[in-house]
């Protein structure tokens, strides 16, 4: 189970700024095998608060909690593997590398960190979310030879490669079109509950919400605490 209490994150002041964003956020509680969807306008924090969830962003005040866990309590060394062993990511961009093939891109998340060896047992794992994904005949190639929809279903594949508990995709559906939308969106959903993950997907398309058993909205979060 994921939870927040009284999250807040400031960017540090650059040169050029006069103030910096701050992101206060509402508590919010995503059990295993639930869904989240966190929703709002382009600027209004999604990405942000996603990267506090992920670990990778230390709060400024407030605490991130898995299970046990105070994620934001931790060293450094012990939120990247925290991260490599319980969160899976879909970033907002991919990030796909084009000098490795799909295979090679699903799996580099074993070439991050010890924690995560690259065996046989994670080579099936990559071909069958490949397979599942209806990327299978498209594993040899380099990313820049697929559209933007396999991209995506990349970048989904890598997210759920070592079975997180945790998966956080950052708009993972956007620029496809709405029947596209919706069935990447289920697959995803599915494949990671299936797993008995907790999923938070950022999007600023509310005609995906139904698909999820919570939904946090940036305007409604804006509206209480103001
Ligand atoms: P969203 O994902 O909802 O589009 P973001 O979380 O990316 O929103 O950004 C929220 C706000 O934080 C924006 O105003 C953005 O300009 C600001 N921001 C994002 N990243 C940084 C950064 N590295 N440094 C300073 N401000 C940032
Ligand atoms: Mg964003």
């Amino acid at each position: 189970m994921l939870s927040t209490s009284g999250l807040r994150y400031r960017y540090r002041q650059g040169p050029y700024e006069s103030t910096p964003f701050e992101l206060v956020a509402r508590d919010l509680a995503v059990a295993a095998g639930t869904t989240l969807a966190i929703v709002g306008p382009s600027g209004c924090g999604k990405s942000t608060l996603l990267s506090l969830l992920a670990g990778e962003r230390v709060p400024t005040a407030g605490e991130v909690r898995f299970g046990d866990v105070r994620v934001s309590a931790l060293s450094d060394a012990e939120r990247r593997r925290f991260r490599i062993m319980t969160v899976g990511l879909v970033f907002q961009e991919f990030r796909l590398l084009d000098y490795l093939s799909v295979l090679d891109n699903i799996l580099l998340p074993c070439r991050l960190h010890p924690a995560l060896p690259l065996d046989d047992r994670m080579r099936r794992r990559a071909h069958d979310l490949a397979e599942r994904l209806g990327i299978g005949a498209l594993v040899t190639r380099p990313p820049q030879r697929l559209s933007h929809g396999e991209r995506q279903r990349v970048a989904v594949a890598r997210g759920l490669l070592a079975k997180p508990k945790l998966l956080l995709a950052d708009e993972p559906t956007g620029n496809l079109d709405p029947v596209g939308k919706r069935r990447l969106l289920d697959e995803l959903l599915a494949l990671a509950t299936d797993d008995g993950a907790a999923v938070i997907v950022a999007t600023h398309d509310h005609g995906l919400l139904s698909a999820f058993h919570q939904v946090y909205d940036f305007a409604a979060a804006d509206a209480e605490v103001a």
